[in-house]
């Protein structure tokens, strides 16, 4: 093997991978199209302040996660960690405030986290993701709540489990994370490392630890349903009778929370089901919440937003479990295979025309025997093979032979070849 291979916990797209990607991807912008929402793709670096003034300092993505570099210039930049911060950094510079609210976004594309790599688990991960700028309504959580799961539904994941939460405002949650911090506090010794240090830091978090999800004081930890101002439980409620009416299924888990600050109320998972039919403790495929206070830490106004991100390599991973068969993607149609002196130029021709009649064309070999070029054009898939020698070129035809079906080679005019492949 060569000594130089792609970066620890970063990988390739392969060709034989495509098929898959491409009916993630296709799905995306149809389903999303069908909800009207638009592309929109930033850059794959952003001022490190982007994300250091939203996701905190404290965050594991911040604090962990991030790859930061200086640019030549002196510029501290960072590899986006995630989609949200720049798509709001976005809607504030290009004045989206203006357009009729709310703005409605996808993206599609590879986010940076140095993470511990393991299965699921990558330092270049892919993310699909929408947001939902301008609108503090319930409907606008349900109406991404919905997006995300169509997606999941339209790749044949129907069987993942939505899990719900409402965290209430960041004044509402005052109150709780004080009555939490009490609830720890006489079994500090006994819980993990990085929940002690988040009962520092943010008390919330222990709820969502991956090591600590036996603990009993988290099983028994009070429910910040029970904390919920009349508004957040008001706004929760229309939340799920909107998914309801929408036909999703869904579970209430008031152990789902999200730690920072700017989350308002609505957050969700979807995950794959337990062996016992119950969402349990394995890999997230994809999560969401409202983030009413996001913009406003970038420097904008106050402004309500809502969103998912789902984890493009744990949805592949579990399409592939369930056996789900993307489309095969078109095959070539022809091969061409040139010969002679005069057989080069006039393949090429022949090539130029057949693609500009949508026929895919993969173009021959020349100075190669007869023999070798057919080998290559089988192997391809090609449905025909188009010969051309010195002959055919001077008479301005081609030979075109079936490969994948019965049939013997034939003649036909250049100018006839593109009807002849498309069986007409
Ligand atoms: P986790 O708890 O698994 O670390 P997270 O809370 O960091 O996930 P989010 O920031 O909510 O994840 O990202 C949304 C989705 O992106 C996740 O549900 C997951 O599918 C995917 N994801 C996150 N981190 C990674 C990673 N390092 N490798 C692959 N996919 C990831
Ligand atoms: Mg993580």
């Amino acid at each position: 093997m060569a000594d130089l291979q792609a970066p620890r916990g970063m990988s390739d797209l392969l060709p034989e991978d495509e098929a898959a990607w491409r009916f993630v991807r296709d799905t995306t912008e149809r389903v999303a199209g069908l909800f009207g929402y638009s592309l929109i793709a930033t850059p794959i670096v952003e001022d490190v302040r982007v994300f250091a003034r939203t996701s905190g300092d404290e965050s594991d993505i911040v604090s962990k996660e991030m790859y930061v570099f200086q640019d030549r210039g002196g510029g501290e930049l960072a590899l986006r960690p995630e989609g949200t911060a720049s798509v709001c950094r976005a809607y504030l510079e290009h004045g989206m405030a203006s357009r009729p609210q709310p703005v409605r976004l996808y993206y599609f594309g590879p986010m940076f986290r140095y993470d511990r790599p393991q299965a699921g688990r990558y330092r270049q991960l892919w993310q699909l993701g929408a947001e939902c700028i301008g609108d503090p309504s319930p409907a606008a959580d349900a109406e991404v709540i919905e997006l995300q799961h169509a997606i999941f539904r339209e790749l044949g994941l129907d069987d993942l489990v939505l899990r719900i939460n409402s965290i209430g405002t960041a004044e509402t949650r005052r109150n709780y994370v004080e009555r939490l911090q009490e609830h720890f506090h006489p079994h500090l010794d006994t819980l993990s490392r990085d929940s002690q240090r988040r009962f520092e830091t943010n008390p919330l978090r222990i709820l969502d630890s991956k090591e600590d999800a036996a603990h009993l004081a988290v099983l028994e930890a009070p429910s910040i349903l029970d904390h919920l101002s009349a508004e957040d439980a008001e706004h929760f409620a229309t939340v799920r009778s909107l998914l309801d009416t929408a036909g999703v299924a869904y579970e209430v888990a008031p152990r789902i929370v999200r730690g920072l600050d700017y989350y308002a109320r609505t957050v969700w998972e979807f995950e794959p089901p337990s062996e016992d039919g119950e969402a349990g403790g394995q890999s997230t495929v994809g999560a969401g919440g409202r983030y009413d206070g996001l913009i406003e830490l970038l420097g904008g106004p106050p402004t309500p937003g809502t969103g998912f991100a789902t984890g493009i390599e744990r949805t592949l991973l579990n399409m592939r479990e369930r056996g789900v068969e993307a489309p095969v993607a078109a095959a070539v149609d022809v091969a061409t295979i040139p010969l002679g002196e005069q057989g080069p130029a006039a393949a090429l021709r022949l090539a130029q025309a057949l693609r500009a009649a949508g026929l895919a064309v993969r173009a021959g070999a020349p100075g190669r025997s007869l023999r070798a070029q057919l080998r290559g054009a089988n192997a391809s898939g090609a449905r025909y093979a188009a010969i051309v020698g010195d002959d055919e070129a001077a008479r301005g035809v081609v030979q075109l032979k079936p490969l994948t079906a019965d049939g013997d080679q034939f003649e036909v005019a250049v100018g006839d070849a593109a009807a002849a492949v498309r069986g007409e």
